[in-house]
């Protein structure tokens, strides 16, 4: 080497972060975690409001899940799907299938939300073709969506804050308007309506498209990055319903709300739906390691079977698709998920009940326009004028500010813009329910009041 490199104190460039404000110092930095707590360099403790990134299930440092990546580690950490297996692998695939709606019999691996997403978007085209409907290329979407930040991704996503630069780089897509009971263009509030008007729409546009289009994508039941808005009950179902009706494929994107989120493992079994492909990341491995699955049906993995030289395979890998140590740590939730009895009305139950009477609190707050859940995945949105709903300035960075506020008060959140997301880790104890509520609160108050 020749002559010394400058390099930055941390040459870090931060995910979704204006780095101008890190150019002297970097975020807050975790050494260690327990539980549901995070501790910082000085041994600070926080209470991780956002299952760190809505991806932890059952709290950091399980006992079960570490020793399950430690003893796998001890066999071997990885190797390769291309061409290979691993017994983890095909464990977990079996074992997802057991759980899973009906008719998902079929498992690809991969590593994140968004590869997840890729992949159900390139099975759904290419199986279209592999039928010999050459003309379907379309996909349709709801506008707010959230599907990942690679470019397939984004173009299934309908959100112009994130997606609106790339324009030029991406395909197009339909977009359906988001069924959202608090933001419509209706002067009355009657919600009957609303519900209407958005189920009708859906159907005009999918028997529109139904000719050119390959597949439906939708987050089930709640759009998350959107800012948690909730569907009407139905809503899914209606999709499915209509997806069937004009012969296209409905894809759930369930990365966030699967795993438990919104109190069923995964978020379509409350509307009795079985999507034709289903993805799933985030809380997969119980937050301990990427990876990322895209279930099909049978249907749909038959139509890529074939003689070699018809070259109908699926020609799509990651390298470190179904990662040995990620699939031992997925294995590891699902046992504690029936250990722990998780999901159990008994255990599930009074936390998702303490959680919505911490939400109906806040929504008495003066700046509270709206509070949005399902099961222990929601958000609280704060505007300026309660009664016009109208938002505060974007400069202003409410949000940012409440959730540093709580980060005084030792919980870790993160907003999405004006909304507070509330989002802790199934295995969060009643009691710390109340610190979450209590410190939310606070801060929203501090904030918002004065
Ligand atoms: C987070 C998220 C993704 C993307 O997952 P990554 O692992 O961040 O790529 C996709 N879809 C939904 C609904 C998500 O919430």
């Amino acid at each position: 080497m020749t002559g010394k490199k400058e390099i930055p104190i941390d040459p870090v460039w931060y995910p979704f972060t204006q780095m101008q404000e890190f150019t002297d110092h970097s975020p807050l930095s975790v050494v260690a975690a327990q539980g549901c707590w995070l501790e910082d360099e000085q041994g600070k403790r926080y209470l991780d409001g956002v299952s760190s990134l809505w991806a932890n299930v059952h709290g950091h440092r399980h006992p079960v899940i570490d020793k399950a990546i430690r003893e796998q580690m001890e066999r071997v950490s990885h190797s390769t799907m291309l061409g290979l297996s691993h017994p983890g692998g095909i464990e977990l695939a079996r074992q997802l299938v057991q759980r899973a709606p009906e008719g998902l019999s079929r498992i690809f691996y991969s590593d994140s939300g968004a590869t997840s997403v890729e992949i159900s978007l390139k099975m759904a085209y290419q199986y279209w073709q592999l039928l010999g409907e050459t003309q379907r290329y379309k996909f349709l979407k709801l506008s707010e969506a959230y599907h990942g930040d690679t470019i397939g991704a984004i173009s299934l996503g309908g959100m112009d804050l994130f997606h609106e630069r790339f324009d030029r780089l991406l395909f197009q897509s339909i977009k359906v308007p988001t069924p959202d009971l608090y933001r419509h263009p209706f002067a009355e509030n009657d919600e009957g309506h609303v519900v209407e008007h958005y189920f009708a729409l859906s159907e005009d546009l999918i028997k529109k498209h139904a000719e050119h289009a390959c597949g439906f994508i939708v987050e089930p039941l709640i759009q998350g990055a959107a800012g948690m808005i909730v569907h009407p009950p139905g809503y899914l179902k209606h999709l499915r319903d209509l997806t069937s009706k004009y012969n296209i494929l409905l894809i759930a994107d369930e990365v966030a709300v699967g795993f438990g989120r919104t109190g069923k493992m995964f978020a379509s079994e409350w509307e009795n739906v079985s999507p034709d492909l289903l993805c799933l990341g985030k809380g997969i491995t119980g937050g301990y390691m990427p990876l990322a699955a895209t279930m099909a049906t049978e249907q749909i993995f038959s139509a890529f079977l074939g003689d070699f030289e018809e070259l109908k395979t699926f020609f799509h890998g990651h390298t470190y698709t179904g990662n040995p140590l990620a699939c031992a740590a997925a294995l590891a939730s699902l046992q504690v998920f029936e250990e722990e009895r998780t999901l159990d009305d008994s255990v599930f139950g009074p936390k998702a009940n303490k959680y919505s009477e911490g939400m109906k609190r806040l929504e008495q707050l003066e700046h509270v326009g709206s509070v949005r859940y399902r099961g222990l995945m929601g958000g609280v949105e704060v505007v300026k004028d309660k009664t016009t709903k109208e938002p505060y300035p974007f400069e202003e960075r409410i949000g940012y500010q409440i959730i540093l506020e709580a980060r005084k008060q030792g919980v870790i959140l993160r907003p999405l813009g004006d909304v507070i997301v509330l989002m802790p880790p199934l295995a969060v104890s009643l009691e710390e329910l109340d610190i979450l509520f209590a410190a939310t609160e606070k801060a929203i108050r501090k904030i918002t009041e004065g």
